[in-house]
């Protein structure tokens, strides 16, 4: 069913009240709002209604196994949420909430099958971003929101993201200008003796270790080819452009060589070539062999700046129908560990070792 999907421009530090109210409203009807958060654009539902929810999985063609994360907008509402609170939930909480950190905790029951996908465990977060926090507030509910884009695609960092994704498939989006970490959340089961990160994000292993102690990794975090991924998420293809991702790694003159070799390889046989290249690896690209088109995700001293622009460069490579996307890879540490994370699945694990 094609909708009409309402579209409204929002101050992201001094959210407009009167657009606020009539997105929540839209909520409060059981509709589907996509609206700004810290991390990237989620797509929003009343997370206690079942029909709501399911208007969140239809508009993304979202396999119905991968649960969605609840956001809350005030401490209190955890306690409905969930059978009961760990006291390092409680530590958590008070250090990185509001902000890009998903707790996995027991669920209660008024939280609906279909949000957890039947698990016996409910991911909760605490947004940041103030329009998110807005809307949370005016419409009064837990809202289940996953990133506002189609299924397997690169996650949405601003509206337009979103319009190009789902106009027509949801209620309204509202666009608070572009997404600030731009890397959707880190997942924390609390549910196993030792805290362990399904998907790493926003907050770091680093910043996590220094609160917790101990804190696992999963082993699909850095590409193992597990079965059953604890976080049912990981198994599917994800952050994919059209073009063909591959992501290559190895001593850094080493893989700006191998990089432009494959340009010219691939060039040769007609593909377009784009480049993801960082500020200390640009230079070796603006000569010939010339890749069809080259981002500068940043420089390898700031992970948060290639975090916040990678998305936006995956989906700029569509627009400059690139056939072939060639990646650098960067340090796994810090932030660099969910840049990691998300190239390697964007590449479906095409990694070159140069
Ligand atoms: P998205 O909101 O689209 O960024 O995806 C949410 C991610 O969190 C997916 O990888 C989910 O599989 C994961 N997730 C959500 N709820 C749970 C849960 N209860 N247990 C494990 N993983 C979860
Ligand atoms: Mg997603």
């Amino acid at each position: 069913m094609v909708k009409r999907t309402k579209y409204l421009k929002i101050d992201p530090l001094v959210p407009e009240l009167h657009k606020i109210r009539l997105a929540a409203r839209i909520l409060n009807r059981g509709g589907v709002v996509a609206f700004p958060t810290e991390t990237v654009y989620g797509l929003g539902a009343n997370a206690l209604d079942s029909r709501a929810v399911r208007r969140i999985f239809a508009a993304k063609g979202r396999p119905a196994d991968n649960p969605l994360i609840v956001h809350i907008a005030s401490f209190r509402d955890i306690k409905a949420l969930v059978a009961y609170l760990p006291p390092r939930a409680n530590l958590l909480m008070q250090r990185f909430w509001p902000g890009p950190l998903t707790l996995i905790l027991p669920r209660s029951e008024v939280v609906p099958d279909i949000v957890t996908a039947g698990l016996d465990t409910v991911g909760i977060r605490m947004p940041s971003h103030p329009v998110a926090q807005a809307l949370i507030r005016a419409a009064r509910l837990p809202i289940a929101a996953p990133s506002a884009n189609t299924s397997g695609r690169p996650s949405p960092t601003t509206g337009r993201h979103v319009l190009k994704d789902l106009r027509g498939k949801i209620d309204a989006v509202v666009d608070g200008g572009p997404a600030m970490v731009g890397l959707e959340s880190t997942v924390l089961d609390l549910t196993v003796p030792v805290p362990t990160i399904l998907r790493p994000g926003g907050i770091t292993y680093e910043d996590l270790q220094a609160v917790l102690g101990e804190v696992a990794i999963d082993p699909a975090v850095r590409g193992s080819q597990v079965a059953r991924p604890r976080a049912p998420g990981m198994k599917y293809k994800h952050y994919a452009p059209r073009g063909e991702v591959y992501l290559v790694a190895g001593e850094l003159d080493r893989v700006t060589a191998k990089t432009r070799a494959l340009v010219a390889t691939w060039q040769r046989t007609g593909r377009r070539v784009a480049v993801l290249a960082t500020r200390e690896t640009a230079p070796a690209y603006e000569q010939e062999p010339r890749p069809d088109y080259l981002e500068i995700l940043g420089s390898r001293s700031q992970p948060a700046t290639i975090a916040a622009n990678l998305f936006s460069a995956l989906r700029n490579c569509d627009r400059h129908q690139a056939d072939v996307i060639l990646a650098e890879a960067i340090a796994e540490e810090g932030l660099g560990l969910a840049i990691m994370n998300r190239l390697r699945k964007s590449a479906a694990n095409r990694i070159i070792q140069a």
